[in-house]
């Protein structure tokens, strides 16, 4: 079993947080250190630490991931003006909790990505 992180914590509601959705299989809430106007974590309620450690069983688990990610977004009302959706992964990739999350990220024209600049 993969070691917990706070994450856990905010999924099970033992710690506060802005929960904005959440199911069985993830829980998706806003960021305590927003990078742009939206925010947002989508998180597996399971453990698992990076994208290194997806299992195929996994697989249903990660593209609802994506599904959740556009349900937020319609539900905060960026999916007409676009958004970004980031998953870091390992210290090169600035992961900094070891629990595998999707970034949600919009409300505003972003910058910083080098792609687009
Ligand atoms: P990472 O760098 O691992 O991809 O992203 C971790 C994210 O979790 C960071 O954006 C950080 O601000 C956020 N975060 C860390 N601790 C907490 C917390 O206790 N509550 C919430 N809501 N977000 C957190």
């Amino acid at each position: 079993m993969a070691e917990e992180t706070i994450f856990s914590k905010i999924i099970r509601h033992e710690i506060p947080s802005d929960i904005v959705y959440q199911d069985e299989q993830v829980t998706a809430f806003r960021d305590i250190s927003p990078r742009a106007r939206v925010h947002v974590l989508i998180v597996p309620n399971k453990v698992i630490p990076t994208v290194n450690d997806l299992e195929p069983q996994d697989k249903v688990l990660a593209g609802h991931l994506f599904a959740v990610a556009k349900k937020i977004a319609a539900q905060e009302g960026i999916a007409e003006t676009g958004y970004r959706l980031i998953v870091n992964c390992g210290a090169d990739g600035g992961q900094e909790v070891p629990h595998l999350h999707m970034h949600l990220l919009g409300g505003e024209r972003l910058k910083g990505f080098g792609f687009n600049a």
